[in-house]
């Protein structure tokens, strides 16, 4: 299956790169996926998934994880406010810390006695208007003012603007978590997550590749 296949050019990426295999960790991104590829997937033994939406996480999710225990399920979705409580139950980890709001939502949780799931920071590298996201320039004061209110996001994210090369956003992605003393990055999706590994990225989000096209019809 492509599962197979996709786990077998991350390990030759990261062999080129000159890097441990077993540092990179593959998202598998199941959103909107029909539950029988997804079914597929888990018997295949990929326990790390992706999804974009609350909801469909709230419907999807709980059965399989009584099944399989040691799944994990990435919030890597924009992620409303008022969402944060659900979210901090469903998801081990959430990519998308985009904004003060939201981080003031996630700490007022911790001190009411929440686990939060581990944090990246998504960084609009390409500080394109429309897209989600810290502008570069605003991230050193963004995550001063995270750990102020005593979230220690441990990594960053970013989503490349679509029509350019890839590879200068995840050079920028791993130089700001370089300066800013985080470990994990995730960057690289079906398109491009082997040269995001060449780059450095510790978590690849990859979905079309493993499962097929998503259909929203
Ligand atoms: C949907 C999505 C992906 C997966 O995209 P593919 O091109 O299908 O691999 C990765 N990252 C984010 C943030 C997404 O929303």
């Amino acid at each position: 299956m492509e599962l197979e296949q996709i786990r077998a050019r991350i390990v030759a990426a990261a062999n080129r790169a000159g890097r441990d295999p077993a540092d990179v960790t593959l998202i598998a991104v199941s959103k909107v996926q029909p539950a029988q590829r997804v079914q597929a997937v888990l018997d295949a033994g990929q326990r790390v998934f992706g999804e974009n939406y609350v909801q469909e996480t709230q419907e999807k999710w709980p059965g399989w994880r009584a099944v399989f225990p040691d799944v994990q399920v990435h919030m890597i979705g924009p992620l409303q406010s008022n969402k944060a409580r659900a979210a901090i139950e469903l998801f081990d980890a959430i990519h998308t810390l985009d904004r003060m709001s939201l981080a003031k939502k996630l700490a007022a949780r911790a001190a009411e006695g929440d686990t939060l799931p581990q944090l990246f920071i998504q960084v609009n590298t390409g500080d394109e208007p429309q897209k989600a996201g810290i502008l570069a320039d605003e991230l050193p004061g963004f995550l001063a003012a995270c750990r102020d209110l005593g979230l220690s996001p441990e990594g960053l994210m970013c989503i490349p603007p679509e029509d350019q090369d890839p590879v200068p956003h995840f050079r920028l992605l791993r130089q700001l978590a370089g300066d800013n003393g985080l470990p994990l990055l995730s960057m690289g999706m079906s398109a491009d997550f082997e040269s995001a590994i060449a780059e450095g990225a510790t978590h690849v989000r990859v979905g079309s590749a493993i499962f097929g096209a998503r259909d929203y019809g």
